[in-house]
């Protein structure tokens, strides 16, 4: 591996193996720019600097020292959602979103971080911090808050529940041998903002005959402070959450845009799965429906994330065609929703611009229900369309309201 002898501006002590790895990623870059017209921000500007080939310039010059970290540099690097749509279609396998963590990595130390950044890893490292925003959260839907939280660019969820008490254990009922245990991950924001989506993976979990461990003291994956370079607390984070899930039972993760962080903190023979794919795996009969009569029209909204990472599009497809046949997607060449973990408050504007693609198709097909599995999305989608929650859902929820108990 070459050595890094180049002048850097970003990182002024020893380069480190991902300093290095991220270096030979940038060199790999054959500046096609097949990934040009994917990336939803170069769509949006037209220049260089807000596409994957420009970002990636910028930040081979702030390692050689050609160019000075500013806020615009900045700004450029920040733009970009971490979708990964340029990723997919990179014929030289540059692993772009690789390299875009570790240069926020070394942004970060240089004191360059959005104050929404900093904000969400404050809350998400405390699950005190969440309970309180989860209890504010009440208090705005049912204290008239609404006008003084319009104000503020942070738009909350509208249809939060009290925080719900969990348990730790949720065995199967009674007179149902269990196949086994499972951990089921709840995630810092789902936890708050998608208790419905909690409430019905653990129904559905135990209605597969699976007994689901929940407990109560653990924390955020680490997705956002990865993303936003904050490489210190994601480790934290994921130390925390190795030794709390430590049995070597599978892990059930609700949303996908944790999945990655999930799997990262277990090791190699502790299975992470996503809820749909595991359910479509161990639900021991054919789903039926309880309304015979109910044929609604689905759309189903597949999150970057998803794509990215999961492994589970096709076994969500086949578990929620077991409900409604009259099922359709949207566009998977539509390369982000503008949700992009914090980007959705960060970049508000930018965001609600990228997301117009796919509120587009949703006010097109006018479906009886859109299906996502990010949490993040789901917010973005329904805050865009103005649809409730009715109406934007997780499929685990829809599954578990139409199967036949
Ligand atoms: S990750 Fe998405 S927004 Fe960022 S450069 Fe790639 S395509 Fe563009
Ligand atoms: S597709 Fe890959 S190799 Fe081509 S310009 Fe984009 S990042 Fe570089």
């Amino acid at each position: 591996m070459p050595e890094l002898t180049i002048k850097s501006n970003l990182n002024s002590s020893k380069p480190t193996d991902n300093d290095r790895h991220a270096l030979n990623q940038i060199d790999a870059c054959v500046s096609c720019g097949l990934c040009l017209n994917a990336c939803p921000t170069y769509g949006i500007s037209r220049t260089e600097a807000e596409s994957p080939r420009g970002r990636l310039s910028i930040i081979q010059g702030l390692l050689t020292g050609a160019i000075e970290p500013n806020r615009m540099t900045f700004k450029h690097l920040d733009n970009c959602l971490m979708c990964g749509a340029c990723e997919r279609l990179c014929p030289a396998n540059v692993e772009y979103t690789a390299v875009m963590d570790q240069a926020k990595s070394w942004l970060k130390k240089k004191s360059y971080s959005s104050f929404y950044d900093r904000f969400f890893n404050w809350l998400v490292f405390k699950p005190w911090r969440i309970r309180w925003l989860a209890r504010l959260t009440f208090l705005y839907k049912y204290l008239g808050m609404q006008k003084l939280l319009r104000i503020t660019t942070l738009k909350p969820y509208q249809h939060t529940k009290a925080n719900s008490l969990w348990k730790n254990y949720y065995p199967v009922a009674e007179g149902i041998k269990a196949s086994g245990d499972v951990y089921l991950f709840k995630g810092c924001v789902s936890g708050i903002f998608d208790q419905d989506t909690i409430d019905s993976s653990i129904a559905m979990l135990n209605a597969a005959g699976f007994n689901v461990l929940f407990p109560e003291n653990q924390r955020c994956c680490g997705a956002i402070a990865s993303h936003s370079g904050d490489v210190k607390r994601h480790a934290e984070l994921q130390t925390l959450n190795k030794n709390i899930f430590n049995r070597d039972i599978p892990i059930i993760v609700t949303s996908t845009g944790c999945f990655k962080s999930v799997e990262s903190f277990r090791d190699n023979t502790q299975k992470t799965y996503d809820v749909m794919e595991f359910l479509q795996q161990h639900i021991p009969a054919k789903i039926e429906q309880s309304n015979k009569n109910y044929n609604p029209s689905v759309l189903v909204h597949i999150p970057c994330s998803q794509k990215k990472m999961c492994n589970s599009i096709t076994a969500s497809r086949e578990l929620i065609k077991t409900i409604s046949a009259k099922l359709s997607s949207i566009n998977p060449d539509i390369a982000c929703c503008g949700s992009a973990g914090t980007y959705m408050y960060r970049n508000k504007k930018l965001a609600n611009v990228i997301t117009i693609p796919v509120t587009n198709e949703i006010t097109n097909t006018t479906p009886d229900v859109v299906l996502t599995q990010n949490i993040g999305c789901r917010m973005q989608l329904m805050n865009q369309t103005g649809q409730t929650t009715e109406a934007v859902m997780h499929p685990v929820t829809w599954l578990y309201k139409h199967y036949e108990k």
